[in-house]
């Protein structure tokens, strides 16, 4: 049996279809480009049982990615992250059945490792040398280090106000680290400059490359095969560029074509920061796509994206599954990474923190019953933000008396 059904990409926007076996960016409309498979031929020979006894990451799955020859696989171990039960936090909210999707403990300590993991695999397949992308600080992170363990040359451009700890990942993995002093729009324009003036560097900018949705739907694998093939009611996302939304949403409806779930998706929730949330204003307004948030700023630095290049495909996604999209200002999501922290023993991101927060708010409002089944995905670890947390305790001399919190 093939390794991969991948068959070819095609455009959501304009349908026209391209070949899965040489290097593609965006289609020549300017819309990302979609991965598809086989799905037909696919159910003929694949069943939940097939993934028993295979290995814990989301290389279990396999058929359903994009790499055809299984010795250009790049992997760190990523996936098959914990689906956790949440009843401390949960039951402060009134929701009975929250679940975290704990991407805390992933290689390179978000879930950028996926998309990395993933696309950095296929641009190997694809002979690729060089590639070069824009990022707030963990996909370049992930990027940098995959490549480095490919052999692939990186060149990484983020804003100086990205974490510290994401510029050390890229220096010490070689890769050739710029900082702007702007926003990851900025330095989507600086690899864009460069990607046209080289034509060896390959753009793996935020779905200009179509594989990077390929490792982040992993997730929506994952979370339906851990409740034994149910599907939960809810799914938080904390949503910048949205590629994770919009891979889980394609997961769920590759599974459903595959009869392996029921048609009937859960209502995916985007949530962005009050200081940058392009996505809720267009929701709101119901519109197809989002206008270019000015000035944007919130500590949730992986989801500061004012403009996001696959935001149609996100909002598609959030409409379709009668969904919603949420703002959480800063203050609200520290003080319930804290909450986190005390009840249930987790340090989240500032990104993850926010889908709890949004899941406290959309009880209250009624949006979601008590009775539900929810998940909110944690997406990184709340290690790789040391300064979201303000410590003022005691310092005693060696024999004083310690004190009693
Ligand atoms: C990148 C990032 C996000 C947002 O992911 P998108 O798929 O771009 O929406 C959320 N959380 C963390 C920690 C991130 O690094
Ligand atoms: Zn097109």
């Amino acid at each position: 049996m093939e390794f991969s059904f991948i068959s070819h990409l095609h455009c959501p926007k304009c349908q026209k279809e391209y070949r899965a076996d040489e290097i593609q960016q965006l289609c020549t409309c300017g819309s990302p480009l979609l991965v598809d498979y086989d799905l037909q031929e696919l159910k003929k020979h694949w069943t939940p049982a097939s993934l028993v006894g295979r290995s814990n990451d989301l290389w279990r799955y396999h058929e359903l990615l994009p790499i055809v020859d299984p010795g250009n696989i790049v992997t760190l171990g990523e996936g098959l992250t914990p689906l956790l039960r949440m009843d401390r936090i949960g039951s402060t909210m009134g929701i009975d059945h929250l679940w975290m999707k704990d991407e805390g403990i992933i290689p390179t300590g978000s879930f950028k490792a996926r998309g990395a993991a993933v696309g950095v695999s296929k641009a190997k397949e694809l002979a690729v040398q060089e590639l070069a992308m824009p990022t707030n600080g963990n996909a370049g992170a992930a990027w940098a280090l995959y490549a480095a363990r490919a052999g692939i040359k990186a060149s990484i451009v983020m804003p100086v106000e990205a974490p510290v700890i994401t510029r050390n990942e890229c220096a010490i993995s070689g890769a050739n680290l710029n900082l702007v002093n702007g926003l990851i729009s900025d330095a989507g324009k600086i690899v864009g400059q460069a990607v046209k003036e080289y034509d060896y560097l390959f753009d793996a900018s935020t779905l200009k490359e179509p594989y990077r949705i390929e490792g982040k739907k992993t997730m929506g694998l994952e979370i339906v095969e851990q409740l034994n093939w149910k599907v939960p009611d809810v799914i938080l996302y904390p949503t910048g560029g949205g590629v994770g939304l919009i891979g889980i949403y394609k997961a769920l409806k590759e599974l459903v074509e595959l009869g392996w779930i029921e048609d009937k998706l859960p209502r995916l929730v985007a949530v962005q920061a009050e200081g940058c949330a392009p996505i809720v204003k267009a929701w709101e307004e119901g519109k197809p796509d989002s206008q270019f948030w000015e000035d944007s700023t919130t500590i949730a630095f992986g989801i500061n994206v004012p403009k996001a290049l696959g935001d149609f495909l996100v909002l598609e996604a959030i409409y379709k599954t009668d969904g919603c999209a949420i703002a959480i200002d800063d203050a609200a999501l520290l003080k319930e990474q804290e909450q986190i922290a005390r009840l249930e023993g987790v340090f989240v991101c500032p990104e993850g923190a926010a889908t709890f927060s949004a899941a406290r708010k959309l009880r209250e409002s009624g949006w979601i019953k008590a009775g539900e089944t929810v998940i909110a995905l944690n997406t990184g670890s709340g290690i790789k933000y040391p300064e979201t947390v303000q410590v003022e305790v005691p310092v005693l001399e060696p024999g004083e008396r310690m004190t009693r919190g």
